[in-house]
């Protein structure tokens, strides 16, 4: 459609001085939409000289008002978005570009955001095609990974951050692995933006013996020696979260000291939820409850606004409320609801204010690590 008229931008970035020939530490863009013919207009520019100008493409912002420019450009000043505009005002602000690429019409848009992924799984695609979810777990995932060495998981980080980038996601939430300090060897060199947690168990059936002995203590103590050596880390751009693997290896007290630890560092918490029938059904059993894992956990005062949960496919009407009054949010993975789990109440969510974003899960449960692929498939 037309662009909103009369509108004012403000684009800034902070130039590191180390750049070639930046003749300013500031950069400031300002751009009004009032154009003759509606168009956007930059009004005032105090330009440096950018490393690329990407020109002629079809770029959608994703601001507020999801502005889309049909014949829009970029220019990128070291690692950063200098400028987004009009083309003819974008390459006239930037005439000594290092680089100027004339896209033909592509599209251009920010990097995807993919809320579920298991690094550590990339090698271990195909070995559990069509089981049902106890079996894939325990007879083939947990096998493969209790196996791997380090250098295992730093590679499967970079195949699997390799094959992101490829389907346009320039950010990731792990999903909880072992070797943390691997993947973010790998994601530094990836110039991927991730959310690195570490799968933690401190009980349950299925275990394979390298992992059951590990305590609710070394549990939460190994996750914060994590984020006092990876937080914020390349730049910034690697976030240590905490990470349960699910309701059925994990004890009370490492639920609600993984829920004080996070709140206490101000981070993130990523737990698969509510996974399968079966899991409600046990915690049912277990804990004596009138419904499943949610229902539990908003019984012990586990649900906060940092926690992802990834899946949350069995969710009754009031479990959902329960998401939504605590701002919990919801990772869903088309390919593994259509694969193993089920179909999750995803309209009956956003009715109800839960954010719900996707995730492509691990690349054995979906054989590919597309997010654009789990886009089509929430379509259909
Ligand atoms: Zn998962």
């Amino acid at each position: 459609g037309p662009l909103p008229r009369n509108r004012k931008r403000t684009v800034s970035a902070v130039l590191s001085g180390s750049l070639p020939a930046a003749s300013d530490s500031r950069l400031s863009v300002v751009w009004t939409y009032a154009a003759p013919g509606g168009g956007a207009k930059m009004t005032q520019v105090t330009a440096v000289s950018a490393d690329i100008v990407l020109h002629n493409a079809f770029v959608v912002t994703m601001d507020g008002a999801l502005t889309v420019l049909r014949d829009g450009a970029i220019a990128v000043v070291g690692d950063r978005i200098a400028a987004v505009g009009p083309s003819a005002d974008v390459l006239g602000a930037f005439p000594g570009a290092a680089q100027t690429l004339n896209l033909a019409g592509r599209i251009l848009l920010p990097g995807f955001v993919n809320t579920h992924v298991h690094t550590s799984q990339q090698l271990a695609r195909g070995i559990a095609d069509d089981v049902d979810l106890m079996t894939w777990l325990h007879g083939r995932i947990w096998p493969y990974e209790s196996h791997m060495t380090e250098e295992d998981s730093y590679a499967s980080t970079l195949l699997c951050g390799i094959e992101l980038i490829r389907s346009g996601v320039t950010c990731f939430a792990e999903a909880g692995g072992q070797y943390v300090s691997e993947m973010a060897r790998a994601v530094e060199l990836l110039g991927l933006r991730a959310c690195l947690t570490k799968s933690t168990m401190d009980c349950g059936d299925g275990l394979p013996p390298n992992w059951s002995s590990c305590s609710t203590d070394d549990c939460i103590q190994s996750q914060k020696d994590l984020y006092e050596k990876h937080h914020n880390t390349a730049d910034g751009r690697i976030r240590i979260w905490f990470g349960l693997r699910q309701i059925m290896n994990a004890t009370d007290r490492l639920l609600l000291e993984t829920r004080d630890a996070a709140q206490e560092l101000n981070t993130g918490i990523h737990m698969h939820i509510a996974e399968i029938p079966y899991e409600n059904q046990l915690v049912m059993r277990m804990k004596k409850i009138d419904h499943g894992t949610v229902t539990y956990l908003e019984k012990i005062d586990f649900l906060r606004n940092n926690l992802l949960a990834a899946h949350s496919v069995w969710l009754n009407e009031s479990e959902i409320s329960h998401f939504s009054n605590a701002g919990v949010k919801v990772s869903h993975c088309p390919a593994s609801a259509m694969r193993m789990l089920g179909f999750a109440p995803i309209r009956e969510m956003l009715d109800s204010g839960v954010c719900v974003s996707l995730g492509t899960d691990g690349a054995p449960s979906n054989n590919r690590m597309s997010i654009g692929g789990s886009d089509c498939r929430e379509s259909i």
